[in-house]
């Protein structure tokens, strides 16, 4: 059984279609990148997967469980927690006090402020300090940081790497197999394109709202990415 698994699932703003017919699996133990050009409807689908939008048609079944009618916080219960977009963490709290709130609905599992110390040790002098001072990267890290802190099976990430320089973006992938190691699977959105090949297990490449292709990253060349990824 996957995971996470979307059937014909179909997402709208009011009269908007966003997604139309989506049909992917997210395996558990896997990274699963989402790649496609503005607009295309990725934060859509991860909006819908953390619940904050409703399929009009189709469903989400998560570990053969359906959820699409699940509020946010009962699907952080069952083990989906995302990284927000814009990687929104509480300006006025500390490192550590973001990290706590990021276990108030707490499941049993690896991830405790300790363990996150030790993923991001960039944080650990920083724990004191009110997040509001943090750079983009430390930021990103602690959001990262708080989502696990939910010990979740699935981790949402939006837009990981956008206006961070290359040096973070290295030092945020590198976390990625320690949360792998430690049972949590990846469903990514990003826009580096080059830099997520190299890491995930599987590509789907987003268009208007659909899946124009989707394999392994080994499976697929750089002309079928392009044509994918702008629609030629
Ligand atoms: P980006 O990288 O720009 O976030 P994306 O692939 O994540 O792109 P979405 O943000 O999911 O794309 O947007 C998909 C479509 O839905 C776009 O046409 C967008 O304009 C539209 N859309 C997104 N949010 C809303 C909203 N709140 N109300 C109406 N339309 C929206």
């Amino acid at each position: 059984m996957s995971l996470l698994e979307f059937e014909n699932v179909n997402v709208y703003y009011e009269d908007f279609q966003a997604l139309y017919d989506l049909n992917f699996k997210v395996e558990e133990g896997e990274i699963f990148a989402c790649i496609g050009a503005n607009g295309a409807g990725k934060s859509t689908m991860l909006k819908t997967v953390a619940g904050a939008l409703v399929p009009r048609r189709g469903r989400i079944l998560f570990d053969g469980q359906p959820i699409d009618h699940m509020p946010t916080y009962k699907r952080v219960e069952i083990g989906i927690s995302s990284v927000p977009e814009g990687r929104r963490v509480f300006p006025s709290l500390t490192v550590h006090e973001n990290l706590l709130i990021g276990a108030y609905r707490n499941r049993k599992g690896p991830w405790t402020t300790d363990t996150i110390y030790e993923l991001f040790p960039l944080l650990v002098p920083l724990r004191k300090r009110q997040a509001a001072g943090l750079s983009g990267g430390e930021q990103q890290a602690l959001a990262i940081g708080r989502a696990l802190m939910a010990n979740p099976r699935l981790i949402l990430m939006d837009e990981v790497s956008l206006g961070l320089a290359p040096v973070v973006i290295k030092r945020i992938y590198d976390a990625f197999p320690t949360l792998l190691n430690n049972g949590t699977t990846i469903l990514v959105v990003e826009q580096d394109v080059q830099h997520v090949m190299t890491v995930a297990g599987h590509v789907a490449c987003f268009l208007e709202g659909r899946i124009k292709l989707e394999g392994r990253p080994s499976e697929l060349t750089n002309e079928q990415i392009t044509a994918a990824y702008f629609g030629v």
